[in-house]
């Protein structure tokens, strides 16, 4: 098998480049998956650069871009993949080093929408003091607070790619509408009125890469369309 990674290390690399590796086909399983791979070839080159952490696809740090879809490399199977397996960095970050990306602009993005609760001061301070939801409201939370934040989504959006800096990315909008939509929180039409602008919820297209690439089988794209429902009802 082979297996080209695009590597590139700013501080001493002048351009990126292709570097190719190859693996014995006989010591690849129907179960292994790429990161395993990824962990074999740095035994061969200990200077590849990539990141992992859990192995179990829920810390969501090993997203890369495989065959020209977004992943996480612990819970891809290699085999499917072909022979010839092309990587790269997530697209739309700068890169540290080979297919480590500086993912910043991402986390603010996601800060930005205020990704947790505001309910009432007095209550929520009360330890003895449950705020409650019905199993109903409950349910509507589901599809949203599953994300891992793996960027996965955010990396593979146009919008995202060309305005890092104002369109908050799928990631933070479906964050943005999991406390909009939950019952407890307080805030909701500030939330809604912080969210109507035209870079930022109105940036999205609905294209649906977003969606397509989430490994969490979420689907960031339909809670921006809630969103947007929501905004401009919320204007009237
Ligand atoms: S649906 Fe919206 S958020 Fe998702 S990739 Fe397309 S433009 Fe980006
Ligand atoms: S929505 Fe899916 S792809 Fe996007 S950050 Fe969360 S888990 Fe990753």
């Amino acid at each position: 098998m082979q297996i080209l990674i695009d590597r590139y290390n700013p501080q001493s690399d002048s351009a990126p480049y292709t570097q190719s590796y190859h693996l014995i086909d006989d010591e690849i399983g129907e179960d292994t998956m790429l990161l395993e791979l990824l962990q074999r070839l740095r035994i061969q080159d200990p200077t590849l650069g990539f990141r992992s952490s859990c192995q179990e696809g829920v810390c969501g740090s090993d997203g890369m871009n495989v065959n020209g879809n977004n992943c996480l490399s612990c819970i891809t199977l290699a085999k499917p993949l072909g022979n010839r397996i092309h990587i790269r960095p997530l697209p739309g970050f700068p890169v540290i080093k080979d297919l480590i990306v500086d993912m910043q602009l991402f986390y603010d993005q996601y800060k930005n929408v205020d990704p947790y609760l505001k309910s009432d001061e007095k209550l929520s301070s009360d330890p003895e003091h449950e705020i409650l939801q019905s199993p109903e409201e409950r349910e509507k939370l589901d599809g949203s607070y599953e994300c891992i934040l793996c960027a996965c989504c955010s990396s593979s959006c146009p919008s995202f790619w060309w305005n890092p800096d104002l369109f908050p990315g799928p990631a933070a909008l479906l964050a943005a509408n999991r406390f909009v939509i939950d019952s407890r929180d307080i805030t909701t039409i500030d939330r809604l009125k912080s969210l109507d602008k035209a870079e930022k919820t109105f940036r999205c297209r609905h294209i649906q890469n977003c969606t397509a690439a989430c490994p969490k089988g979420l689907n960031p794209s339909r809670a921006i369309q809630g969103l947007k429902h929501k905004i401009v009802k919320n204007r009237s």
